[in-house]
């Protein structure tokens, strides 16, 4: 690829629009991008006709409407642009097919909010996100709604909370004086996985059918030494990820930068930071091309949070912010925060939000796969807090406690190099254990899990946010002195929300009986954690600023627990087809080995000593047996879930199959270490974890 030129060489970006399309229309366009005003449908059949001449012109032959359902993944169903011209085909994308797309609804997951007869869902355009051609086909980014106009994806909620946030954001602004068109949110995921080669790939059942091995002894060299973090990257890799950004550049998202991870064979990219919506889209995107060009190298990428025990998981850092398309950052606290009354008052509003719906956003990155990291030691724990760092941490605690600000905090030489000039002291330092970071002039969330769509977690910090917004709007507007009222209102509610904010260390023994003093959740597990998003409160502040209604609401609350219940299902039964078919027949086979050793050293001379053999044999024995029983005990559970209560059967899964699986994986693990590397199945966790060279 040759750059800057090949960037963004695939999308029917901005500068390619401006080309192609008549000025009119561009402008319009444009205006219906910047503004989310409604699009003149009479424009459509000229953007349509030009989008497809640029995509034939790209080699496509088809184009798609592209939609985030609530299974977590995209969905896409292709259509020809081919269409009959007497004996002849021609090339054709009206505005009608570019604007309304009607894919059968019926088999993606409605959460009850679709009863199955009504199976008609469409797909409507959203023009805020490019189109691009991907393998020959024109995507089209869309939503995804029911004939009854209630939402069906992720899309459509987050570009409603986005106008939340832009409705409340302005109304705060204009109290105090500043005038502008659009506020919107930005984010920027953080993206880690793990590359593994896909020869050892296709010999593990757990890692194809659930993203995660369900067995492995830990491995003898894992991450202690530390030397993976930033490490030299092995030439494989170095191909890859050359292969990889130049992938993701051509369809033009951001890839910056890109390095090796804490554990053995995990790797991060991070790109620059978006607009909420197209942040979403890219990193979908991003995802699928991430396992896409590994096939390439022969590789597989895994972007579940825990593949292997032992090791870190991973996550996605989700950098949010919020700004005007004036270009004001209204979280840069700038030189002065303690007399920048906008910025205290936003910093307010998020500290408010947060506190107020810590169960919302707990429950916004919880999944089967997350459960895994968070509280691990490696991942912030289950109890949202938020860490504010020295001199933002310093400022709220003198407003709360009504003392004066001393502003020695903006020393200078944070980095040991003495009152250098040129390294000014960062707002914050780097605290990695915090759920909720202020990083300098945005917030870092650190809790999602790696395969997540962050949509989820952006609708719901928009939307806490805006409520917050909205609140403080309320009381503003008509006041004389703004900023005396602002003053008021920020003092008033760092007081009542002081308890959510935590500036320490996170993964110490300390916060979790500190946190229960404080009254936090600590919901450790999906299935504790999502119910919340049925509880009154939490339904309301989404209603009220417009994100769902409430039967969306308490669909999607279902589904992420239905979720849940379905892929601990999918790794129950996986694990006793494991067992039963491959581990317990393998050990029972090198236990028959050892014996048959013994009684040829016993044919020989029976003084012949065999004291190795009968220790393996019996414990190997043991294990065995004690695996075999732990796999019934699975099994059993397992068909005792009631499956048409979704509550129900979340709880069984979290408390009762979870734990038996545990029992099966701990007798197995144990039987890896003693049992030959002939006979063993599977191919272990070093056989995986230094697979790539
Ligand atoms: P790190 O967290 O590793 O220190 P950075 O702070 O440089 O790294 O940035 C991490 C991510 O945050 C990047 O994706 C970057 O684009 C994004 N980011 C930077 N500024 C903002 C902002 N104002 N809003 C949202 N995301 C941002
Ligand atoms: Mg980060």
């Amino acid at each position: 690829m040759k750059l800057p030129e090949g960037f963004g060489e695939n999308v029917f970006n901005d500068s390619v629009q401006k080309e192609t399309l008549p000025s009119e229309v561009y402008k319009a366009l444009r205006a219906t991008i910047e503004s989310g005003k409604q699009l003149d449908t009479s424009i459509a059949g000229t953007v349509a006709s030009a989008m497809k001449k640029w995509a034939v012109s790209k080699g496509a032959t088809h184009y798609t409407h592209w939609f985030q359902p609530l299974t977590g993944l995209t969905a896409e169903k292709h259509d020809s642009f081919i269409e009959p011209e007497g004996d002849k085909a021609i090339m054709r994308l009206t505005g009608k097919s570019l604007i309304v797309g009607e894919p059968d609804a019926s088999s993606f997951p409605s959460g009850g909010s679709r009863a199955t007869y009504m199976a008609r869902g469409y797909t409507a355009w959203d023009p805020t996100s490019p189109a691009f051609v991907k393998e020959g086909t024109l995507y089209i980014p869309t939503v995804f709604v029911s004939y009854t106009g209630e939402t069906l994806d992720k899309k459509s909620p987050l570009l409603r909370s986005m106008k939340a946030i832009d409705k409340q954001a302005k109304r705060i602004l204009k109290c105090f004086n500043i005038n502008c068109k659009k506020v919107s949110c930005q984010a920027g995921p953080e993206q880690e996985y793990f590359l593994i080669s896909e020869e050892e790939y296709l010999k593990r059942k757990d890692l194809q059918l659930c993203g995660r091995t369900l067995f492995g002894a830990p491995v003898t060299r894992g991450q202690e030494l530390e030397d993976h973090y930033f490490g030299v990257l092995k030439t494989t890799v170095a191909d890859y990820m050359r292969d990889l950004d130049e992938e993701l550049w051509s369809y033009g998202i951001y890839s910056k930068t890109k390095h090796n991870e804490v554990a053995p064979a995990q790797h991060e990219m991070a790109p620059i930071y978006s607009t909420t919506n197209i942040a979403v889209d890219t990193n979908m995107l991003t995802m699928e091309l991430m396992k896409k060009v590994a096939k390439r190298h022969g590789l597989v990428c895994l972007l579940h949070e825990k593949p292997f025990r032992g090791i870190n998981g991973s996550g996605k850092h989700n950098n949010w912010s919020i700004s005007t398309d004036t270009g004001l950052n209204l979280l840069n606290p700038g030189d002065a925060p303690e007399s920048n009354t906008l910025f205290k008052l936003v910093l307010t509003a998020v500290i408010k939000a947060v506190d107020d719906y810590q169960g919302v956003l707990r429950a916004s990155v919880a999944s089967a796969g997350n459960d895994h990291r968070l509280g691990a030691d490696e991942a912030p724990p289950a109890i949202i807090s938020v860490y504010l760092g020295d001199q933002l941490g310093a400022l709220v605690d003198s407003i709360v406690k009504g003392e004066n600000y001393v502003t020695g905090a903006k020393a200078q030489g944070s980095i040991g190099v003495p009152e250098s000039p040129i390294f000014p002291k960062d707002a914050t330092d780097r605290n990695r254990t915090s759920p909720f970071a202020f990083t300098g002039n945005k917030f870092e969330f650190r809790m999602l899990g790696s395969q997540a769509n962050v949509a989820d977690a952006n609708i719901s910090l928009n939307t806490i946010v805006a409520d917050a917004f909205e609140q403080f709007a309320d009381e503003l507007e008509g006041k004389k002195d703004v900023e005396k009222a602002a003053e008021a209102i920020i003092k008033r509610e760092l007081k009542a929300h002081y308890r959510i904010i935590f500036n320490h260390d996170g993964y110490g023994p300390e916060w979790e009986p500190e946190a229960a003093k404080r009254g936090l959740l600590n919901n450790k597990n999906t299935a504790d954690a999502a119910p919340v998003l049925y509880e009154d409160k939490n339904v309301e502040v989404f209603v009220k600023q417009g994100v769902f209604t409430k039967a969306e609401a308490i669909a999607r609350a279902d589904i992420r627990l239905e979720n849940y219940t379905k892929i601990i299902n999918i790794e129950a039964l996986t694990m006793v087809e494991m067992a039963k078919r491959d581990i317990i027949p393998a050990v029972s086979d090198f236990i028959a080995d050892l014996c048959q050793n013994v009684a040829a050293k016993q044919a020989v001379c029976e003084s012949i000593p065999f004291e190795t053999e009968k220790k393996l044999i019996t414990r190997l024995s043991e294990l065995n047996d004690t695996a075999s029983a732990a796999v019934e005990k699975l099994e059993k559970d397992l068909k005792e879930v009631n499956r048409a209560d979704v509550k129900a059967a979340s709880q069984a899964m979290a408390h009762k199959v979870i734990p038996d699986m545990e029992e099966v994986r701990k007798a197995v693990d144990e039987m890896e270490t003693l049992t030959s590397s002939d006979f063993w199945p599977y191919p272990t966790y070093f056989d995986i974890l230094y697979s790539v060279k």
